[in-house]
């Protein structure tokens, strides 16, 4: 049989520990034998980004600007510990923090639903998707400890020098604390854009809520910024797509998240994508299932899993021992990516077969074929438990049988 062509390159970045083990085997078990693979390759490991001064992360980026597409393998972001195990030469920063900053991307997650594996909330029957503004807020604070009799202002000066003033509180009785933050028209307009585009990209109602009934200027811009980039560039769009646009106040979309079937875009604000994303990923069941992808305003993307890189298995596997690791969201980056790069280049079979091996990794689970973080939370009868690569093997099977 004719392999795949892969006209235009896919930017691969490879990364660490058990999930760079698993990307060798998934490119080898699943990928390879179908597809000419045709990746721009970028090695992402520690070692390498230690070797090149962290520049290969930087030229990631920039080969996901041009290209379009990019897959990412989990990374370590360093901390002391890993300066000493890999002999840094500096604390080279979270990997996908810059390749965010250099794409100016929004991150939704998603998560892969399967039949045997109830969410918590037993009503979800459809993935919830976040997406979490990652700018600003709370995250890019300046906060003080403020002694008793003191007089907090907020002042503002403009570029001309004249300032602008508002009280914050007489502190009269009581040492207390203060927080300044802030966030930026243009960040809150890239956000929206990529909402948008991804919600037309996958067809599904975009939520956005946020507290604009207290936080009357702040919050409100966002609610704002929304609505005006949804009314002159979206809504035509959103119309003819069959797909709705709404802003509620946030604790009204925790109860309707919460009474719903899925099967839409939450859109949230840094802290509330922080927080909801992981109330949200739990109640799905395991983070191998966790899918997550960055989408630039400009319409780029590049795909992961939303998990780490599962070092506590990693060091079993050094030892020779056996794991049952999971590769689902790993090879659910792949075929997002693939099918994207098909899409884009107008080659059906690429698509076409990266739709297959999502087909094939499901039903490889719903015949009760499972790796063990999701064993123990599968209600099918007749499961079995396999090892890493068996899981991958199994998936092939049933790749090849799918017509
Ligand atoms: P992690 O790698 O996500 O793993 C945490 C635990 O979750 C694992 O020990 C495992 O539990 C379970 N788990 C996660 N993914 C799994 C999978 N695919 N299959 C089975 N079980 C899975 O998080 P971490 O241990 O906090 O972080 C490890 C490294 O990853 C760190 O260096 C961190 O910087 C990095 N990280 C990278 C990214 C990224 O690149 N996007 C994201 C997060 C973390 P059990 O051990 O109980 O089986
Ligand atoms: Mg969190």
């Amino acid at each position: 049989m004719d392999k795949i062509k892969m006209p235009t390159p896919l930017v691969e970045m490879d990364g660490d520990e058990m999930t760079r083990v698993i990307w060798k085997m998934i490119k080898d078990i699943l990928l390879t034998p179908y597809i000419d693979l045709n990746t721009e390759y970028y090695d992402l490991g520690l070692v390498h980004r230690n070797e090149t001064e962290d520049q290969v992360t930087v030229d990631s980026a920039n080969a996901t600007k041009k290209y379009g597409v990019a897959v990412k393998c989990a990374t370590i972001t360093p901390n002391a510990q890993r300066m000493t195990e890999y002999d840094l030469k500096e604390m080279w920063k979270s990997p996908n923090g810059t390749i965010r900053a250099i794409l100016d991307g929004t991150v939704f997650r998603a998560p892969i639903t399967v039949k045997g594996i109830t969410p918590l909330i037993p009503t979800w029957k459809k993935p919830i998707t976040i997406a979490r503004h990652a700018y600003g807020d709370v995250y890019k604070n300046t906060e003080m400890r403020v002694p008793d009799g003191s007089k907090a202002e907020l002042v503002v000066t403009d570029g001309k020098g004249r300032e602008t003033r508002e009280p914050i509180y007489d502190f009269n009785g009581s040492d207390g604390i203060i927080q300044g933050v802030h966030n930026t028209d243009k960040s809150i307009a890239s956000f929206a854009r990529s909402c948008f585009n991804f919600a037309l990209d996958v067809k599904q109602d975009l939520w956005f809520a946020a507290k604009d009934t207290i936080s009357k200027k702040y919050d409100h811009r966002f609610k704002d910024i929304f609505r005006e980039i949804y009314d002159n560039e979206y809504e035509e769009k959103f119309k003819a797509s069959g797909i709705e646009y709404f802003y509620t106040l946030i604790d009204d979309a925790v109860a309707r998240v919460v009474r719903s079937e899925g099967g839409y875009i939450w859109a949230c604000k840094n802290y509330d994508g922080d927080v909801m994303s992981d109330m949200v990923a739990t109640a799905f069941g395991s983070l191998g299932m966790m899918t997550s992808v960055l989408v630039s305003p400009q319409g780029i993307y590049e795909y992961e899993a939303a998990h780490g890189t599962v070092t506590r298995h990693y060091y079993k596997h050094l030892k020779g021992e056996e794991t049952s690791t999971n590769s689902v969201a790993t090879i659910f980056a792949w075929s997002g990516a693939l099918k994207k790069r098909g899409q884009l280049d107008n080659v059906r079979e690429l698509s076409d077969f990266a739709e297959k091996l999502e087909r094939a990794v499901v039903q490889t689970i719903e015949d009760g074929v499972m790796t063990g973080d999701l064993y123990v939370l599968s209600d099918l009868e007749n499961k079995k438990k396999v090892n890493t690569e068996d899981f991958l093997k199994e998936i092939k099977v049933r790749l090849e049988q799918l017509p």
